[in-house]
């Protein structure tokens, strides 16, 4: 494998894994699978678009018998809280009593691998594997266990091999990361509903950037009992801020346990002014920017009823509520609002509409980072 880089739209990207090392993993995982097998006929699943590639070499190394089958699970085109995946091509019939072995390419987070054992826990298989090529053990949420894995990859952004960057790079045989020059810091930026946790999932896989949504590291010490946890669950439960102390070193820790980051996106934070100058002064001190604050807008009432919709399988008590929401628009109103003049004095304000499918907001959003320098 040469040393070329390569341009992807317009993104460049430097070789990663060759071809003779892809091929021997899957070889490996091939091995070891048929000697769990091989006494009988297993089906395997691969997950489209991206595992294609995968499939039809492990298949070429699988050599007994055995069935395959596709599914096919896409973007969600609406608002979820658990996820944002639907089935375009559901489980295949005649597999009950079965073993089945799910190929996939990549696990990064573990959302689609929900929604594959939603999906699977539904039908009367004998036993259901999962098989994954690619794995970043950095970043999997560690729900289910992954039975048998390729190789390890670090939280990078990859394409060939089967995976794409925006559609485009599935047809190289090796993979590639990104060629990331510069870092990129954006802040997020909206109200309760406007779509920020959702955005920051599709944008941190497109520019290699680490996601930090203050909610969530909330929400994660709370389900945990920590000390941190219990101090914010009495604002959280009624829709107030957390004390600015309390969320500025927070955030500092999160950014400080990712040294490696090739960039962040700030979801939910900053909120207030103090939380905005402490963040340009910690980030001058490492040598780093915001490089645009991103706002998501959208009416009120729109976001509401999507608060509304989503309190019902998210179980947030704080989104269950419509006193409790309307009070996180106050809050938003007085203390989160005027951070709008002091990034537009900054030259880095940039508004989005938030209206519309998931993709086409990407899109958009996307239309903005694209041109940052
Ligand atoms: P979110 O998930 O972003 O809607 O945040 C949920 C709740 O977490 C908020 O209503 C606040 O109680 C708390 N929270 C999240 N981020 C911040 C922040 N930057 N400052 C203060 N409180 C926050």
């Amino acid at each position: 494998m040469d040393d070329k880089l390569i341009k992807l739209h317009n993104k460049v990207f430097k070789p990663y894994l060759g071809e003779s090392q892809i091929l021997e993993a899957v070889d490996k995982m091939a091995a070891k699978i048929a000697n769990d097998y091989k006494d009988e006929v297993p089906i395997f699943v691969g997950v489209l678009n991206g595992a294609f590639m995968f499939v039809s070499d492990f298949l070429k190394a699988y050599q007994h018998p055995c069935e395959v089958s596709f599914v096919r699970l896409s973007s969600y085109q609406g608002l979820t809280s658990t996820g944002i995946v639907e089935t375009l091509l559901d489980v295949p019939e005649n597999i009950e009593g079965r073993s089945v072995i799910i190929l996939e390419d990549v696990i990064d987070t573990g959302r689609t691998l929900k929604k594959l054992v939603h999906l699977f826990s539904q039908t009367n298989v004998k036993e259901f594997k999962i098989a994954s090529l690619f794995y970043k053990s950095e970043v999997y949420n560690g729900e289910y266990a992954i039975d048998y894995v390729g190789l390890e990859i670090p939280d990078t952004f990859i394409v060939g091999y089967g995976l794409d960057y925006n559609e485009l790079g599935r047809n190289l045989r090796e993979v590639y990361q990104l060629n990331q020059t510069h870092m990129i810091n954006l802040v997020l930026f909206g109200k309760p509903g406007a779509g920020k946790g959702t955005q920051a999932g599709f944008l941190k896989e497109k520019y290699n950037l680490k996601h930090i949504s203050t909610g969530d590291v909330f929400r994660y010490n709370i389900k945990n009992g920590t000390e941190l946890g219990k101090l914010a669950q009495s604002y959280m439960d009624k829709g107030d801020l957390v004390p600015d102390e309390v969320t500025i070193d927070m955030l500092k820790d999160e950014v400080e346990k990712n040294p490696q980051a090739a960039g962040f996106i700030f979801d939910g934070f900053p909120r207030t002014a103090a939380q905005a100058e402490a963040l340009d002064n910690f980030l001058e001190s490492k040598g780093m920017q915001v490089d645009a604050t991103i706002a998501l807008e959208a009416d009120d009432d729109v976001l509401v009823n999507r608060l509304l919709e989503r309190g019902k399988d998210s179980g947030r008590p704080d989104d269950q509520d419509e006193s409790k929401i309307r009070n996180r628009f106050d809050e938003y109103n007085q203390k989160t609002a005027p951070l709008r003049a002091y990034y537009e004095k900054q030259g880095k304000f940039h508004s989005v509409n938030g209206i519309g499918e998931i993709t086409e907001i990407t899109e958009r959003l996307g239309e903005v980072i694209d041109v940052l320098s």
